[in-house]
């Protein structure tokens, strides 16, 4: 049992590690996953034997999630994983409240210590606020439509911390050593369900990616609480890699938005608007054969790509145009900004499949002070990651956040469907630069008239 445990460790260590290189991604979620499987195994072996039912449950189980897993995640649509990522995560704070709640209602582990007591409020304050901060998160990734946030949610979210702090509090003072109030922990359960609401509304659109890390590293402290309830090692190691990995995810995003996480909780970002009113910008369109003598015609290109790029699955057309510049001697660069998309590392996961040569992908960081030596940057599918506005417009909802400096560049083509605003519904101060242009159409389609273009220059 113990050495089983010492390998599911160790495969789920080294799978994470693996995960940072887009090269080795899809093994590292493989053996994180097999880690898992053989820690089930060696419980089952180890403490199921004498309840025979209890395997048969647990295979069951385990059946049923895997085919419903798979359907799922087969079936999604590329553009839809960040909301997939996000229900999984909602349940697993969930499956801690579950768990906690079953500690003092029925079967597990007795809480008979003020110890054992703490680890279950934490368990069950974090995992209830992950379940449903993911679910509205969810929700927004997803485009739905949410009640706007009043001023009495920021009054309520005060509220729901205030009242939790006084319940943990209550708990840690009240005599006795023995025993934990089930109520007590059902109430604590619930206003941790409603902060998660209350907290998670308010925040902005350009917010969302520090708040989706910060709800991953609370499911993992949660898990990793309700590891330490039922004593078991990979749950509590499995839960420390999440929470860790999480919150420095979280603290990554903070700086690559140039926000602070209080402020962020506090809802501080999620203003509205910018100077500009929608509709007064003065557009200049250009067509595919333009740009694809614009682009023969540079020496230097940079493509920025964003959330378009995922819904058009442009990525492999984005390879093909390198391939074909490179013929011409024309040197092509992907500059990747942190928030770019809808989930952490979303382009580089694109642009991994397409086989792109991470020589390459460039950060925001390495090239944004000479962004003018590119004589052409092709914005593909971005908006508010190269929206000048953040630099310059003080009213704008994402002023502030490191932007990467298109605009900088000799000419700029921005390749989009329409003038709708991104996630953030900032104006887009990018469009009315003299040096910009936008080509209008689905991504993929444009570049696959700018490639045929190419091929007949
Ligand atoms: P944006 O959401 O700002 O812009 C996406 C652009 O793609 C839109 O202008 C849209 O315009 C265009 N587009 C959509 N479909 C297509 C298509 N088929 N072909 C061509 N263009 C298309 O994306 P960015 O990547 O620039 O910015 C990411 C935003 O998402 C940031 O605000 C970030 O904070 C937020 N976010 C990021 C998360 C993360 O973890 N990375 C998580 C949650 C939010 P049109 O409709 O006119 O075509």
């Amino acid at each position: 049992m113990v050495f089983a445990y010492l390998i599911a460790t160790i495969g789920l260590v080294q799978g994470l590690k693996f995960m940072g290189d887009p090269a080795r991604a899809k093994l590292g979620n493989m053996l994180a996953a097999a880690s898992v499987l053989v820690a089930l195994v060696a419980l089952v072996i180890a403490t199921g034997w004498s309840h025979l039912a209890n395997v048969f449950l647990l295979v069951a189980l385990l059946a049923v999630g895997t085919f419903i897993g798979n359907i799922w995640s087969n079936r999604v649509a590329m553009t839809e994983m960040p909301q997939l990522v996000s229900i999984f995560n909602a349940l697993g704070g969930a499956c801690a409240v579950v768990l906690g709640l079953n500690a003092v209602y029925g079967m597990g582990t007795p809480v008979d210590t003020k110890l054992l007591g703490s680890v279950l409020i934490l368990a069950n304050l974090f995992g209830g606020v992950a379940f449903t901060g993911s679910m509205v998160a969810y929700l927004k990734l997803d485009g739905r439509k949410l009640p706007r946030p009043a001023p009495v949610q920021k009054v309520l979210a005060r509220i729901s911390l205030a009242l939790l702090l006084i319940a943990s509090v209550y708990y840690l003072v009240m005599p006795g050593d023995a025993g934990f109030y089930p109520t007590l922990l059902l109430a604590i359960s619930i206003v941790a369900l409603l902060y998660g609401v209350f907290l998670t509304l308010p925040i902005g659109g350009a917010d969302m990616p520090v708040l989706i890390s910060l709800l991953n590293a609370l499911t993992g402290v949660a898990t990793m609480m309700a590891g330490l309830l039922f004593r078991e090692p990979v749950m509590i190691i499995g839960g420390i890699l999440v929470g860790a990995t999480g919150v420095l995810l979280t603290l990554q995003m903070c700086v690559a938005m140039n926000r602070s996480l209080a402020g962020v909780l506090a809802g501080k970002f999620a203003g509205s608007g910018s100077a500009k009113p929608e509709g007064e910008q003065d557009i200049r369109s250009i067509t595919a054969v333009e740009t694809a003598s614009m682009l023969a015609f540079s020496k230097q290109v940079a493509v920025v790509p964003g959330y378009g790029m995922a819904v058009a699955q442009a990525q492999r057309e984005c390879f093909a145009l390198q391939e074909m510049l490179k013929q011409s001697d024309v040197d092509l660069h992907f500059i990747i900004h942190p928030v770019a998309g809808r989930m952490p590392g979303h382009m580089n996961v694109l642009l991994a499949e397409a086989n792109i040569p991470y020589a390459s992908v460039k950060e925001m960081s390495e090239v944004n002070n000479t962004m003018e030596h590119y004589d052409t940057v092709l914005v593909i599918g971005a908006n508010d990651v190269v929206n000048p506005a953040a630099e310059n417009d003080p009213d704008s909802i994402i002023y502030g956040m490191p932007i990467i400096r298109a605009h900088k560049a000799k000419q700029v083509i921005v390749m989009k469907r329409s003038m709708a605003k991104g996630y953030s519904g900032a104006v887009n101060t990018l469009f009315d630069r003299q040096n910009c242009k936008v080509l209008f159409g689905d991504a993929k389609e444009s570049l696959e008239a700018i490639i045929n273009e190419l091929k007949r220059i």
